[in-house]
């Protein structure tokens, strides 16, 4: 972002416009963590800001700051058009084309109001006024840090804020793990400490509050559910929308099924299907150099990011699995590594 355009935002901040912050269904660490950042921060600076999401957030997330004051179009369909169409200024976090609003975009069409993405997902739609975009970044909220410290320094950062950011770089980096959790994320996390925030205790808020029946979901997966194909170096894991009633599924319960499939020494793609209510949704995760956000758009309607993306279909599972089993072949050379 230039510094033209850095001076333009801090224009539009500084009448303390009412402020609503969107992102993505299906909303996960990322998502939320950046959306709530966002909330406290320009709260802190004297907007009255509201966040809306089109779906409702994993259970893991309830213990976020202000999570309680988030608008869930599903549930609440004119408070979301409300906040959006009463908005002087609209902020994007952690998505980047409009359909990933599931309905509110077009509102977010029709209002007049400036517009700002932060994101790191690749080729972003343009309906922005300005963009700080960065598909290398391992999460949103990294960026969200970026944009503020360009914006103010480290004025306005408080200790909700920082919660927010951790959590989001935390959960989008899956813990550190991934290629681009680089120096940028650990000196920015290393900042996040200095200001405040507590990693011990939000390690322990997300990954330490398992439900008995999320972990024998998980169980259930791995000892009946997993598929390898060693020939092409890929594992598939299925659910079903009985099986998810079987262990009383819960919003966020089958996140991070998917890793324990990649997991496997010598699998350097992993396939999770699940069986949602008007659809069939996969995300994929890799290794090496198979590029799962192109494989997602060309066959799924998806996309995402080159190790972890996710797409959608209408058939039915066993069809899911058909289609993959024919076209996954074709990439056997990028999928074995040669
Ligand atoms: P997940 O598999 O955890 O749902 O998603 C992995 C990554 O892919 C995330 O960055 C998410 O935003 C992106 N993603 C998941 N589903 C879709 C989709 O249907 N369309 C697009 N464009 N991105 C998706
Ligand atoms: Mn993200």
């Amino acid at each position: 972002m230039t510094n033209a355009q850095l001076k333009k935002i801090r224009n539009i901040l500084g009448k303390i416009p009412r402020t609503v912050i969107l992102t993505h269904f299906n909303p996960d660490g990322d998502a939320i963590g950046s959306a709530l950042a966002v909330f406290h921060y320009l709260s802190a600076m004297g907007c009255r800001c509201s966040v809306a999401v089109p779906d409702a957030y994993p259970d893991y997330l309830a213990w976020m700051p202000s999570v309680e004051k988030i608008i869930v179009a599903r549930d609440h369909p004119g408070k979301a058009a409300d906040a959006i169409m009463n908005a002087g200024l609209i902020m994007c976090v952690d998505f980047n084309q409009l359909k990933r609003l599931m309905g509110m975009e077009d509102y977010v069409r029709k209002s007049e109001a400036p517009k700002i993405l932060v994101d790191h997902h690749e080729s972003p739609e343009d309906f922005h006024d300005f963009l700080l975009s960065e598909p290398s970044a391992c999460s949103s909220a990294e960026l969200v840090y970026k944009f503020f410290v360009a914006l103010y320094g480290k004025k306005y950062f408080n200790k909700k804020i920082v919660d927010c950011l951790y959590t989001g770089i935390l959960t989008d980096s899956m813990g550190f793990r991934i290629g681009n959790a680089n120096a940028q994320t650990h000196r920015i996390v290393s900042e996040l400490i200095e200001l405040g925030t507590q990693y011990h205790r939000i390690h322990n808020l997300v990954y330490d509050t398992n439900t008995l029946d999320r972990l024998r979901l998980i169980g259930y997966c791995l000892s009946e559910k997993l598929q390898v194909f060693p020939e092409i170096s890929t594992a598939l894991i299925t659910l079903s929308q009985d099986e998810l009633r079987r262990f009383n599924h819960r919003v966020g319960d089958t996140e991070g099924v998917v890793n324990y499939a990649l997991s496997i020494k010598g699998i350097h793609l992993a396939v999770f299907i699940v069986e949602r209510k008007t659809h069939v949704k996969l995300s994929f995760r890799s290794k090496n150099n198979f590029p799962v956000h192109t494989f997602a758009k060309e066959h799924f309607h998806g996309g995402g990011h080159f190790h972890a993306a996710g797409g959608e279909t209408k058939r039915s599972i066993d069809e899911t699995v058909t289609k993959l089993k024919n076209l996954l072949p074709q990439y056997e050379e990028m999928l074995n590594g040669k």
